[in-house]
């Protein structure tokens, strides 16, 4: 891993004004924070370094208010949940740069905590812009970035202010990172990735980066009808795109070539209608499937075996989902093998790694998310990461 700069190598915290960005992009519902997740993930670095005596003022986007002032997308709305989570008062701010902030700084006393406006209020903020950056870190003495979630894009608050101020890791930024190396970056080997979900082209790039790296790929979910459909199979109602056929077999060759091998359901789990505990449902082999069914989890036969598969692993990444785990019985896969590698985790023998919306909601519908090694709640990051790209936030702390 590109060793990047932690809290741990900031020289004068005490007296000094940090610039954080954290993600406060928090689920609301009425006015109010329906879950902290986000706030409690970076509380660890804000008390660290207010209470090491830094100034923090807290930097963040919320929504999509497109560079313009918006009421109802104020982070004046996250205060309150913010002030409970961290146990102390804080200052909210309504403005980024400028004035208005120099004064704050001003009121505020070593050790105190302020949140700054929603940084997307501004057009510059999206645009990475030079002296929007300039602006906002005229007010600090050095900036820490503790919020994966937001690095995979360049903006101000994320990329162009690292041109002005020291730049650092926080230490919900570093654990991800961390994490993540020992996933894909330096796992100890053998690697397994399972990927699932819905559709084989929202996640392309993450498949044909990982057929190149990890030795053992696990198509689930909806992808895996795209993979049977173009070795020949015929899926019946199945969501599946066909039209991917060329680009299945390109994965396939690119795994060959690379010695990685690919896992594809045996079995599967079936119906005519999408409904829960259908009438229709049944399991049967892949080429058993009837014109007029849907495949909606794969099958027991295939789970056990892609088990076993992970008892030979050391290192496991997942994202996506093996069926259609919102509706049951086509939890009945992800629940399984989540529940085996929340078991060799605990067992000390698998390094595992998760990320992805649903991906997560699923491990916690397993009752498996807990042990796992890290769970990601950073989304486009995550799969940026997977991806193999190099995320701008990132980047930008490393010397
Ligand atoms: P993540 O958010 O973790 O990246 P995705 O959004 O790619 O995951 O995929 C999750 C969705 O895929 C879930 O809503 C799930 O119901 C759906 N899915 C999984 N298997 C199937 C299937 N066989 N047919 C239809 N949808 C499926
Ligand atoms: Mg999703």
């Amino acid at each position: 891993m590109s060793s990047f700069r932690t809290l741990d190598d900031i020289e004068q915290v005490s007296g000094k004004v940090a610039l954080v960005r954290v993600d406060l992009n928090l689920p609301m519902n009425g006015g109010q924070v329906t879950d902290r997740t986000r706030i409690n993930a970076s509380a660890p670095t804000i008390l660290e370094l207010a209470d090491a005596g830094a100034k923090v003022l807290l930097l963040a986007h919320f929504g999509r208010p497109k560079g313009q002032r918006s009421s109802t997308q104020s982070l004046s709305m996250v205060v309150d949940a913010v002030q409970d989570v961290l146990g102390r008062e804080i200052m909210f701010v309504p403005e980024v740069a400028g004035d208005v902030v120099a004064q704050s700084v001003g009121i505020l006393r070593d050790g105190d905590v302020a949140i700054l406006e929603n940084t997307r209020f501004w057009p510059g903020e999206e645009a990475n812009d030079a002296e929007f950056a300039a602006a906002i870190a005229a007010n600090g003495d050095f900036y820490v970035n503790d919020a994966f979630s937001a690095a995979h894009r360049a903006h101000a608050s994320t990329e162009a202010i690292t041109h002005c101020l020291p730049s650092f890791a926080g230490r919900a930024m570093q654990k991800e990172l961390e994490a993540l190396d020992r996933a894909l970056g330096n796992p100890e080997k053998p690697v397994a990735a399972v990927v699932g979900g819905a559709k084989v082209s929202s996640k392309l790039a993450v498949l044909e980066h990982l057929v190149g790296i990890v030795d053992h790929l696990i198509i689930g979910g909806g992808m895996a009808n795209t993979f049977l459909a173009a070795r020949g199979v015929d899926v019946g109602k199945s969501l599946c795109e066909h039209e991917l056929k060329p680009t299945v077999e390109a994965i396939m060759e690119a795994a060959d070539r690379s010695g990685c091998t690919v896992h594809l359901p045996y079995d599967v789990v079936v119906a005519t209608e999408f409904a829960a505990n259908p009438a229709s449902l049944r399991t049967c082999n892949v080429h058993e499937v009837a014109a007029e069914e849907i495949i909606l989890d794969i099958g027991p036969q295939a789970t056990e075996a892609l088990g076993d598969v992970l008892k030979t692993c050391r290192t496991l990444v997942w994202n996506g989902p093996l069926g259609a785990f919102e509706t049951e019985p086509f939890d009945a896969a992800t629940v399984s093998l989540a529940k085996t590698a929340a078991a060799l985790t605990r067992e000390g023998s698998l390094v595992s790694v998760a990320g992805g919306g649903d991906t997560v909601a699923a491990l916690n519908h397993a009752g498996a998310g807990d042990d796992f090694t890290y769970v990601s709640t950073a989304g486009g990051a995550f799969l940026g990461w997977m991806e193999g790209r190099e995320l701008p936030g990132v980047a930008a702390l490393t010397p």
